[in-house]
């Protein structure tokens, strides 16, 4: 059984053209994009390293990350937003960026042990199983790599946030974009990192205010937050 879920595509397939509008429903991940590019540079130093970015989408944070200097390899499984972040890389002129469909478990069966980093940004709550997927992040990090996740707290504020504020308030996101029942815990995700033999390095808050409209890092993380974790070797 493939941990994909085809109604979860279908969603982003619909949207792909749009994706690097910066006015469209993924001016979300525009604005946090600079936040956790230079979180996970400042961490990790992506000049020279070997990326992997797991549910890359259209690209926004891979070709950024390329642009830093690493040699990035993004995955998607839905073939429109990976077509949209190839024309786009062609467009700028970014090289050391390639893109293939493939699922970070199948990946994770030929090319294990094989990345200095890798990145799985705001795709666990899109996913039937995301231990799965942590667990292949882990599989294709090489000893003493690190692996960056986001995602979406669950709790009664990130319901008021993520969903009733973000999709029917301020229609930043389209209804029906995120799932509270998929949303995690960071004790959750810290069970999967664990469970995934990672070792959980640090913990960034993210959160948005909707009066200045702007996104900023902090020890909040009570809605939007990552992890940056270390395989250990
Ligand atoms: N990581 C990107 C895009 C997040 S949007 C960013 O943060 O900028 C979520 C992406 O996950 C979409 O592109 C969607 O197609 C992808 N996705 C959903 N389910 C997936 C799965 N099972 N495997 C890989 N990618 C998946």
């Amino acid at each position: 059984m493939s941990n994909v879920d085809a109604q979860e595509l279908a969603k982003f397939s619909a949207l792909a053209h749009r994706w690097w509008d910066k006015d469209s429903e993924f001016r979300p991940l525009h604005e946090i994009n600079p936040l956790r590019l230079d979180w996970i540079d400042d961490l990790a130093s992506l000049r020279g390293k070997r990326v992997l970015d797991v549910g890359c989408g259209g690209g926004i944070l891979a070709e950024a990350m390329a642009v830093r200097g690493a040699t990035v390899t993004g995955i998607d499984m839905a073939s429109k937003p990976l077509g949209v972040a190839q024309l786009h890389a062609l467009e700028s002129g970014v090289e050391n960026l390639d893109y293939r469909e493939i699922s970070a478990e199948a990946l994770a069966a030929e090319a294990a042990g094989t990345f200095d980093i890798v990145t799985c940004m705001e795709l666990l709550e899109h996913v039937p199983d995301p231990a799965s997927t942590v667990r292949a992040c882990a599989t294709l990090a090489r000893p003493g790599a690190w692996v960056f996740f986001s995602t979406i707290n669950r709790n009664p504020k990130s319901f008021l946030f993520a969903i009733v504020g973000a999709e029917y308030l301020l229609k930043l996101l389209p209804q029906g974009t995120h799932e509270y029942a998929r949303f995690l815990r960071p004790s959750e995700l810290a069970r999967h990192v664990r469970d995934a033999g990672l070792a959980l390095n640090a913990t960034q808050g993210m959160s948005y205010n909707p009066l200045t409209q702007r996104y900023r890092l902090g020890s909040d993380t009570s809605v939007n937050y990552m992890f940056a974790c270390r395989k250990p070797g």
